[in-house]
C-alpha cells in the first residue's frame, strides 16, 4: 500500500493504472476506521483491480457548533487497517494539500439536502457534495463505495452524479453493526459506558417497528409512534427525527411499500447518532 498526500500525485498514479485498463474502487472516509469502513474497502477490492481509500476530515461538512476539532483520529491504526482490508493507495491529504486557498466553490443538491439531516444541519450536505465532487475529479472514472448508514448522503451523491454527469458508479453497502445492533460509527467513542448501553435502544426500536410491519402494519404514523415510544423509554435519548420516507426522493410516505426507508436521528450526550432500515426488509445484520 502506498500513502499519497497530494491530489496531483494521486491523479498521476491513477492515470497510469487506467492506461493499463485497471479498474479503480474509491472509498472516501473521515478516518478512525472501524469494521463499517473496512467492509467498504473489502467490497471495493473484490470488485476492482485497485482500491483508493481516502482519509480527510472535511471541514466543509461541519457547522461551527459541531465536533470538527474533537473528531477522533488514529492514523497509525487507520494505516494498518486500511492495508489489511486491501487498500492499494491511502490518500491522506492535509487541509493545505486539499485546498491551497479559501474554498469559493460549493456544490449543492437542492431539496433532498434540506430535509431530515439537512433540517438540523443546513450546510452539511453541500459540504459533503463539494468534497465528494472534488474527490471524484481527482480520482476520475471509478466505482465509489458508500455505507447505507448514511442513507441520505448516498441519495445526495447519486443525484449529484446524475445531474453533473460524473463517470462514477455509486455502490451502497449494508450497515455494519455492533453485537447489540448499534450501527458502527466513529462517533460512538463519544458515548460513556452508560450512554453506550442506552444507544442499543436505537436498533431495538427499529427491530420492534419491523416486527409490526412484518405482522402487516402499513401505516407510517403507527410505525413512527412505535419507534418514538420505544426511544422515549430512555431518558438519555433525545429524538431529533423519526421519519418514514421514499428511499430515493426522501419524501414522507403515509403508506409503507418496498421503497419505504425508516430513518432515525437522536442525540445521546454529545453524540448525534443515526440509523435506518428498509421498512419491509428490516435491519442489516
Ligand atoms: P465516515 O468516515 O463516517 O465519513 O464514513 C465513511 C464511509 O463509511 C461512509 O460511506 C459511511 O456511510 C460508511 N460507514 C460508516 N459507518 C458505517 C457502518 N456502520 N456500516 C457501513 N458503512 C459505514
Amino acid at each position: 500500500m502506498d500513502t499519497i498526500i497530494t491530489p496531483e500525485d494521486l491523479q498521476h498514479r491513477l492515470d497510469d493504472l487506467r492506461n493499463s485498463q485497471m479498474s479503480i474502487g474509491l472509498v472516501p472516509t473521515m478516518g478512525y476506521l472501524h469494521d463499517g469502513h473496512l467492509s467498504l474497502i473489502r467490497k471495493a477490492k473484490s470488485e476492482n483491480d485497485a482500491v483508493v481509500t481516502t482519509i480527510f476530515v472535511n471541514p466543509l461538512q461541519f457547522s461551527a457548533t459541531e465536533d470538527l476539532d474533537t473528531y477522533p483520529k488514529d492514523i497509525e491504526s487507520d494505516t494498518f487497517l486500511a492495508k489489511e482490508a486491501g487498500t492499494d493507495f491511502l490518500f491522506t491529504p492535509s487541509h493545505k494539500e486539499m485546498f491551497c486557498d479559501d474554498v469559493l466553490t460549493a456544490v449543492s443538491v437542492q431539496e433532498i439536502s434540506s430535509v431530515l439531516e439537512g433540517a438540523s444541519r443546513p450546510t452539511h450536505f453541500s459540504g459533503v457534495a463539494t468534497i465528494v465532487a472534488k474527490l471524484f475529479n481527482i480520482v476520475g472514472v471509478c466505482s465509489a463505495y458508500f455505507g447505507e448508514k448514511d442513507w441520505q448522503q448516498i441519495q445526495v451523491i447519486k443525484r449529484m452524479v446524475k445531474d453533473l454527469s460524473y463517470r462514477v458508479e455509486i455502490e451502497g453497502c449494508p450497515i455494519v453493526r455492533e453485537e447489540d445492533g448499534l450501527a458502527m460509527s466513529s462517533r460512538n467513542v463519544y458515548l460513556t459506558e452508560e450512554q453506550r448501553k442506552e444507544a442499543a435502544n436505537i436498533p431495538e426500536s427499529l427491530l420492534k417497528a419491523h416486527q409490526e410491519i412484518r405482522a402487516g402494519e402499513r401505516q407510517s404514523t403507527i410505525v413512527k409512534r412505535i419507534i418514538t415510544e420505544r426511544l422515549d423509554r430512555s431518558s438519555a435519548i433525545e429524538i431529533d427525527y423519526v421519519e418514514l420516507v421514499n428511499g430515493e426522493s426522501l419524501k414522507i410516505t403515509d403508506q409503507i411499500d418496498e421503497q419505504t426507508r425508516v430513518l432515525v436521528a437522536v442525540k445521546i450526550g454529545s453524540a448525534r447518532l443515526i440509523d435506518n432500515m428498509n421498512a419491509l426488509k428490516g435491519l442489516d445484520r
